[in-house]
């Protein structure tokens, strides 16, 4: 018996049930029948998880997380700072410029705790599946929910040729591309990085401003993907963790030049 090739993909990628348009059980019904045989564990540490429950960390992993609550910078999502009371800015972003081409930053966890191990895992050690609790994260930021209904496009932080060739994937792809599966805002990969350049997390931020200066490019095949932008639009810049904002900085500098508005970044945690 030959098996339509629409069915075949059916019912290896459940989540394309719908797009094939057959009355096949949901995804829940499937997920329900893969845990009889595969009982569900948490995404970091492989603990055994309520089958029941819909979690991807287990409760103790979820627990190391510190997600972002109010109070925080509505310019930066830092917890853990003061805040001028009128502007509910922290000190950093109050000496900001507000001309910046990055309006906001939008973090969903600070960088202490799980944060930095579930992050590293995912980038350094070939963990794409983390993409899925990572992008929870995100998504679980307070405001996440009201801005995203206005996001134009997702412009994912580039990685070099090289580096992308070595690691084999580019991690603030995969979190714009879950982003997207979830949202189904386009995911726009409008930047080239064109130098290629040794890590700089210990660098301070005038030293990564001038390591990266000219380090990203505008695909111009997209020159006018950016112009037709609505003015109340959102675009958004996406990269796994944000250090000193350097990096989203020269991201948005470029969309800016290109025609981007209201340019954020959503990430998965502020440092
Ligand atoms: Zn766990
Ligand atoms: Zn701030």
């Amino acid at each position: 018996m030959r098996i339509p090739d629409a069915l075949k993909t059916s019912l290896l990628f459940p989540r394309y049930w719908n797009k094939n348009r057959l009355a096949l059980p949901t995804t829940e019904l499937w997920e329900a029948l893969a845990h009889l045989f595969f009982p569900p564990v948490c995404y970091y540490c492989k603990a055994p998880l309520d089958s029941r429950g819909r979690q991807k960390l287990c409760p103790k992993c979820r627990e190391s997380l510190t997600l972002t609550e109010a109070p925080y910078c509505l310019a930066c999502s830092k917890i853990d700072v003061s805040l001028d009371e009128e502007t509910l800015l922290c000190p950093d972003c109050q000496a900001k410029s507000k001309r910046a081409p990055l309006s906001r930053v939008i973090a969903g966890a600070a960088y202490t705790g799980l944060a930095p191990h579930l992050v590293s895992k995912f980038k350094y050690g070939n963990a794409r599946y983390l993409a899925d609790p990572l992008t929870d994260i995100i998504t679980s930021h307070p405001e996440f929910n009201v801005l995203s209904p206005y996001i134009y496009a997702l412009v994912p932080v580039p990685m070099h040729w090289a580096k992308r060739l070595i690691r084999g994937y580019n991690q603030a792809e995969d979190l714009a591309y879950e982003l997207s599966r979830r949202t189904k805002i386009p995911v726009v990969k409008a930047l080239k990085r064109t130098r290629y350049q040794s890590p700089q997390a210990s660098l301070t931020r005038e030293a990564r401003m001038s390591n990266l200066g000219g380090a990203f490019r505008f695909d111009k095949r997209y020159a006018g993907y950016f112009q037709r932008q609505p003015k109340h639009m959102i675009t958004a810049v996406i990269d796994d963790v944000c250090t000193t904002g350097t990096t989203a900085e020269l991201c948005a500098r470029q969309l800016k030049i290109a025609g981007a508005k209201n340019i954020i970044l959503l990430t998965v945690a502020k440092t």
